[in-house]
C-alpha cells in the first residue's frame, strides 16, 4: 500500500456470527480500540459487517461511541427499492444504517446462487444508493489448479462490475478473495495476492480508465491474520484487507495497528 491517494480499508465479515446482543457487547469492546487507531492515523478506515439482524445494535454502539472512521457495512442487499422479495432488504434499507455492503462473497454465490448478473445489478443498485459496494471475486482450487484463474477473474470482474456509471466507477472497492483460502487457515502468498490484484487494476483500467483504476481500492481476503497482515500491505497494489475468522476476536484490532504500521513505515 504506497499510493498515498487510496485510503486503505481493513474490513470484518463477521459472517452468521453474533446476535444483537453479543454483537452490541463486541461493539462495545473492539470499536474503542479500533477508534483510537483511527483517530492517530487517518489514512484507514475500518468496516465492520455483522449479520444483517445485529446491524442496528452496532449502529447504536456507533453513535455512541462517535469515531469518524469506522463504518458500518452490510453482508448482502438485494437490489430492488421494495416489493414482494420476502426476507430480503432494499439498498435504501441499508442505507439507513450502512455505508458499505459486501457484495458477491464466495459464500452467498456457492450456498445462494449468486452469480455475475445478480452481483452486477447489486451493485448498480448499492451506487444508486449512496452506499460503497466492496464485490468479492476469486477463484476455486480446481480452477486455480486447472491454471483457470486469469480467465475467472476476468469473468467475475466484466460480469460483476460492468455497466456502471461512469462517474461512480472509482468508489467501487473489489476484495480479492480466493474461494480455497477463505476460512482453510491456508492464505495465498503475498505474492500471489500482488498479482491477481495487479490483474484487477488492469482489468477495471480497461473498463473505466486509469483514474477509476488508480482510485478503486483492491483488498485481499483468505485467512488473513495479525500474522501475515504486514506481507499483504506492504505490497503497493493491496489496499487493505477483508478479514473474516480473524474479525471476531481482538485479533481484529492487531490486524489494523499492523496496517498502520506498514502504512507508517511507507510514508
Ligand atoms: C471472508 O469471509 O471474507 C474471509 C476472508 O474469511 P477468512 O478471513 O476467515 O478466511
Amino acid at each position: 500500500m504506497t499510493t498515498p491517494s487510496r485510503t486503505a480499508i481493513i474490513a470484518g465479515n463477521w459472517k452468521m456470527h453474533y446476535g444483537p446482543n453479543e454483537a452490541s457487547q463486541f461493539a462495545l469492546e473492539i470499536i474503542p480500540p479500533l477508534g483510537k487507531l483511527t483517530q492517530e492515523f487517518a489514512r484507514v478506515v475500518c468496516v465492520l459487517s455483522p449479520p444483517t439482524i445485529s446491524l442496528e445494535a452496532v449502529h447504536e454502539v456507533m453513535q455512541a461511541l462517535l469515531f469518524p472512521r469506522i463504518a458500518l457495512g452490510a453482508q448482502n442487499m438485494f437490489y430492488a427499492d421494495k416489493g414482494a422479495f420476502t426476507g430480503e432488504n432494499s439498498p435504501s434499507m441499508v442505507r439507513e444504517l450502512c455505508s458499505y455492503v459486501i457484495l458477491g462473497h464466495s459464500e452467498r454465490r456457492a450456498y445462494f446462487c449468486e452469480t455475475d448478473e445478480l452481483v452486477n445489478k447489486k451493485v448498480h443498485a448499492a451506487l444508486a444508493n449512496r452506499l460503497r459496494p466492496i464485490v468479492c471475486v476469486g477463484e476455486k482450487l480446481e480452477e486455480r489448479e486447472a491454471g483457470q484463474t486469469e480467465a475467472v477473474i476476468r469473468t467475475q470482474v466484466y460480469g460483476s462490475l460492468g455497466n456502471l456509471p461512469a462517474e461512480h466507477a472509482h468508489q467501487v472497492v473489489i476484495a480479492y478473495e480466493p474461494v480455497w483460502a477463505i476460512g482453510t487457515g491456508k492464505s495465498a502468498t503475498a505474492q500471489d495476492a500482488a498479482l491477481v490484484i495487479g490483474l484487477i487494476r488492469q482489468l477495471f483500467g480497461e473498463m473505466y480508465g486509469t483514474g477509476a483504476a488508480d482510485a478503486c481500492r483492491i483488498l485481499y481476503g483468505g485467512s488473513v491474520t495479525p500474522a501475515n497482515i504486514s506481507e499483504f500491505v506492504s505490497l503497493p497494489d493491496i489496499d487493505g484487507a477483508l478479514v473474516g475468522g480473524a474479525s471476531i476476536k481482538p485479533d481484529f484490532v492487531d490486524i489494523l495497528r499492523k496496517t498502520i504500521d506498514v502504512m507508517k513505515q511507507q510514508a
